[in-house]
Parts: structure tokens; sequence; C-alpha cells
């Protein structure tokens, strides 16, 4: 399987029943943005930011991170390629962005959430995408987004960075969108998402949040599996009520898994970033598959009774 899937690898992922999906690769280092291009990836869905730059002491400057960003989107050229914002908190230290001590981190200061107080390391990152956002393909993503008001907000420091270069209006082929990682936008994405480009589920987060079992706690992993049908059904509902135009991606660590990347076809999504060396695999196994048979695989999921029953859904189809 590995061999024929890389084999095809650059090829686009038609389904047998003519659906196009876009498989993007998640990347955190311009080493892992040029194995994810090679391996057929068709851009970036999630440049994790916090991990590109998590051994530095000191912020990186506009320049330095307009040479990474610039390195990234030339790997991937001509295909996009989306750069999340500062994602610290919770379980991602950044030893230039210090987060006050808190009880529960996870639902602490996290993501944009940070910059409220002091948006200049924000402003620094946003004004190195507008730069790069100039000449190449990128689009900007903000994490940990809750509210309206967050929105807002970010967009309006996109805004400022713009003016910092000369641009009455950030460059107008940066795309611009949000994670959804929290339920409440999931509940309230057609106001959350209007007006923008594209939004990307975070099941990783999602889950936590849906599920109230912390991500990476062994204790409760029996709480916290993203393949819940719970989860399954926030993430159609999401593709159901997306605005016109906009975009939904998915980037958390189910898209990842060749069984599961179909069934989330089937809810609804066209749009996978994984893991750079899952990609032709996803790939392979999106192509031998047709859009109508996983949007029954997709039914009997959301029905299912529990995670291990929608294993068992996927354990069938394989
Ligand atoms: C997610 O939450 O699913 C996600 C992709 O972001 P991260 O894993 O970096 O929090
Ligand atoms: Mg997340």
């Amino acid at each position: 399987e590995r061999e024929r899937a890389l084999a095809d690898a650059h090829l686009p992922v038609v389904t047998r029943d003519g659906a196009r999906v876009t498989v993007k690769a998640n990347v955190s280092s311009v080493a892992t943005a040029r194995l994810g291009a090679g391996l057929g990836a068709e851009g970036s869905g999630l440049v994790r930011t916090e991990a590109v730059f998590a051994q530095w002491h000191r912020a990186p400057t506009v320049e330095q991170q307009v040479e990474v960003y610039t390195a990234m989107a030339q790997a991937f050229d001509p295909h996009p390629v989306t750069v999340r914002t500062w994602d610290v908190g919770g379980d991602k230290p950044l030893d230039f962005i210090p987060i006050a001590e808190e009880a529960n981190p996870f639902l602490g200061v996290r993501g944009i959430r940070a910059f409220r107080d002091d948006p200049s390391l924000l402003l620094d990152q946003l004004e190195a995408l507008c730069r790069v956002g100039r000449t190449h393909r990128i689009n900007v993503l903000f994490p940990m987004v809750t509210s309206v008001d967050d929105v807002d907000w970010a967009r309006a420091r996109l805004q400022d960075a713009a003016r910092r270069v000369g641009l009455s209006a950030p460059p107008h082929q940066l795309g611009v969108g949000i994670m959804v990682e929290v339920p409440a936008v999931a509940v309230r994405l057609g106001r959350l998402a209007h007006g923008l480009d594209f939004v990307s589920i975070g099941t990783n987060d999602l889950s936590q949040y849906t599920l109230a079992a912390e991500r990476g706690n062994s204790a409760v992993s029996t709480w916290s599996d993203a393949l819940d049908p719970a989860l399954l059904q926030v993430v159609r509902y999401i593709c159901d009520r997306a605005p016109e135009g906009v975009v939904v991606s998915l980037c958390g660590e189910l898209a990842s898994d060749p069984d599961v990347a179909g069934l989330l076809v089937g809810l609804g999504v066209r749009e996978l970033s994984a893991s750079p060396s899952t990609v032709p695999t996803v790939k392979a196994r999106l192509r031998g598959v047709s859009l109508r048979d996983l949007q029954d695989l997709a039914a009997s999921a959301v029905a299912a009774r529990d995670a291990a029953a929608v294993r068992e859904l996927l354990l069938a189809v394989v």
C-alpha cells in the first residue's frame, strides 16, 4: 500500500464518484515543510509557529520570521501555507511569551487570549505575514478564538500590521481564518466565520473541550476519544453551518489516520491537513472510495453508541 501511495503522492485526490478533496500537511519547521511538499501535500493547513520557535529564548524578529515563512511558502509553491499565530499557553510554553501560573491552563490564557494586554509580539508576527503575503501564498490562522470580539480584535490587529508595512489593508490574497476548537465557536459558526476565508477544525482541542477530558491525560483518555460520536456530530454541524464561501479545513490528529480520513470527508470536510509522513497514504485511501459510501459511513458513525462502535464501523470498511 505504501509503495503505491508514494508513487501517486503528487496526484490530486478525486474520489471514485468525482469529489475533490485537498490534503495538506501540518508543519513545525522548514524541514517538515519540505518533507510534506515532497510527499505530495497540497500546501500546509497548519504551521504551528509556537513549535517552529519552541527552542528560542528571545522572540524572533520580524525579519527572522519573514525568512522562515518565506522558506515554507517556497517549499509549497504554488500551494498556500496557513500560518497559525502564536498558540501559547495550555501545554505549549514559550520562553519569550510568559504566561502567569494558572490552576487550569487549558481553560486559561491560551492562544489569542495571551495578547490582549500586550499585542506587540502578535503584531510582529502579523507584520511578517503581511510582508510575505505580498508576494507569496500565505494564510493567517488565529488560535483559541472563542467570541465575536476575539475575531474582531484579531482582524483589527492584522489591519494594524498591514499599516505598519505601508498598506491600507492586508494583502488581498492573504486568506484569514480561525481555529474551531472551542464548542462555542461551532455553535455560533455562522456569526463568527462571517467574512472569513476559512475555518480550521482543531479536533485535538475541540474534543477535550466537548468531552470535558484533558488531552494527554491518560487517566481520562476513555473520555477524550476524538472518535466519540458527539465530536463527529460537532464536526458535521460545523460543515453544515459554515457560511457560503468559507472553506472548512480540519487539522487535528484525526486527519492523519488513513482509516478516519474518509469518515471526515463523509461528515462534510473537503480539506484535511495531516502530519507529513501520512499524506501519501491518506490521499491513496481517499482515491479508492466513493463519497456516497463515506456519507453512509458518517451517518452510521454519528448514530453509533460510542467511539468503540465507530472503530468497528471503520474496520468493516477497510
Ligand atoms: C488542535 O487543537 O486540534 C490543533 C490542530 O492544534 P494543536 O494540536 O496545536 O493545539
Ligand atoms: Mg489546538
